[in-house]
């Protein structure tokens, strides 16, 4: 599949060639662990043990890379499992790491509580400052993490700038592309090293497989890479790529409708006496909706807003709402509501990522948006 061709075609086609043996137009599941050699080291096709590859996490794999305009794609267990597997790959004991201000709690959780206990040091930084990154720079800074959008707060790093500064201190700009997808933005052509995503979100797309990719367009680090996934071993499996693939043949009109609901309920929302505040980059009042603009192509289907009365209140606009679900995760075609405070970013209480008690976080879903505006306003009563 030839490169030159647009975002959509690559998603249904690149990396899912007919199988050669059926002509299948679906890449099988090849659920298997091991390979039959011709002659000891007669590998056919370079498969030899489903750690080191499967064809359907190869598919996968190829159609990544060709999605974020990589050289290369892998395919982990979970966005966290590839996290892991990048900031080994990466880090020895006394190097630095920037880490935003906003993150999912996951994210923040591996660096403080596991990563750290590795010897290595991370700060936060407000990465929508390029001169707020600058400053956190330290001599062994060798990545610098940018989320943008962020989760839970919507906030946006301008990907060019933040890549010039870490470039110019020799270190790596990694963008965690979960919240956007490459269908809205691809980091890697606007400077970034490495993209991360949970694929269990947009990409996946119907709340049923939990994955994670990185995606590099450096021939060495794609080596490096290639090494500690298979080292490390946390790698998807053969079902659990083929339904990723299978989401992402349809990515570009689920993004299309999350994006075009998600503008409606932000207007809605703005618009409600019960709302004090509401974090979308769409709206022109969000302070970096230019950069927004810029780097994307439209401003996604992820939402949050703060209501007037403070936790409890907003623990009930949660608890009242029907349509949209009550529950962790984003990026289903389904709509889904949640407390971040008190469920996905628990983990940042007492931390510099502390969410707001008030925040409620919206995933739009593809439903009609005017029953997901409806659920909205009598949820807000
Ligand atoms: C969910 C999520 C992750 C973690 O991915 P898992 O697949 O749950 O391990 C990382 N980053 C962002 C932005 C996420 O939303």
């Amino acid at each position: 599949m030839s490169d030159q061709h647009s975002f959509e075609t690559l998603a249904i086609h690149a990396g899912q060639e007919p199988d050669p043996l059926t002509g299948a137009v679906v890449p099988p599941i090849y659920q298997v662990s091991t390979y039959k050699q011709d002659g000891v080291g007669g590998l056919r096709g370079g498969y030899e043990y489903s750690r080191s590859a499967n064809p359907t996490r190869t598919a996968l794999e190829e159609n990544l890379a060709a999605l974020e305009g990589g050289r290369r794609g892998l395919a982990f267990a979970s966005g966290l499992a590839a996290e892991d597997t990048l900031l080994r790959t990466l880090l020895t004991p006394g190097d630095h790491v920037v880490i935003p201000d906003d993150a999912y709690g996951g994210t923040f959780r591996l660096f403080a509580k596991v990563i750290s206990r590795w010897g290595v040091e991370w700060s936060v930084a407000d990465t929508s400052d390029p001169a707020a990154v600058r400053a956190a720079l330290r001599p062994r800074t060798k990545a610098v993490w940018v989320e943008t959008p962020s989760n839970p707060l919507l906030g946006i790093t301008d990907i060019a700038a933040v890549a010039e500064v870490a470039h110019q201190a020799g270190a790596r700009l990694v963008v965690d592309n979960t919240f956007a997808s490459p269908y809205l933005q691809q980091p890697l052509s606007l400077g970034a090293d490495v993209v991360v995503h949970s694929t269990t979100k947009y990409m996946g797309g119907h709340s049923d497989v939990v994955g994670g990719a990185l995606i590099t367009a450096d021939a060495a680090l794609a080596e490096e890479l290639v090494y500690h996934q298979n080292a490390m071993g946390a790698v998807a499996g053969p079902f659990d790529a083929w339904l990723t693939l299978r989401g992402i043949k349809t990515l570009a009109v689920r993004m299309d409708r999350h994006c075009a609901n998600a503008e409606r309920v932000a207007e809605l929302l703005v618009a409600h006496p019960k709302v004090t505040e509401v974090y979308y980059p769409g709206l022109e009042s969000h302070p970096l909706h230019e950069v927004a603009a810029k780097q994307m192509r439209a401003f996604g289907g992820m939402v949050s807003f703060r209501v007037a009365g403070g936790e409890e209140a907003a623990v009930e606009v949660c608890n009242r709402a029907e349509l949209f679900t009550l529950g962790e995760s984003l990026g289903g075609v389904e709509s889904l509501i949640e407390h971040p405070g008190r469920m996905t970013h628990a983990s940042t209480a007492g931390s510099p990522l502390e969410v707001p008690a008030d925040l409620v976080r919206l995933s739009v879903g593809i439903e009609s948006a005017d029953d997901l505006l409806a659920d909205l306003k009598q949820a807000l009563g």
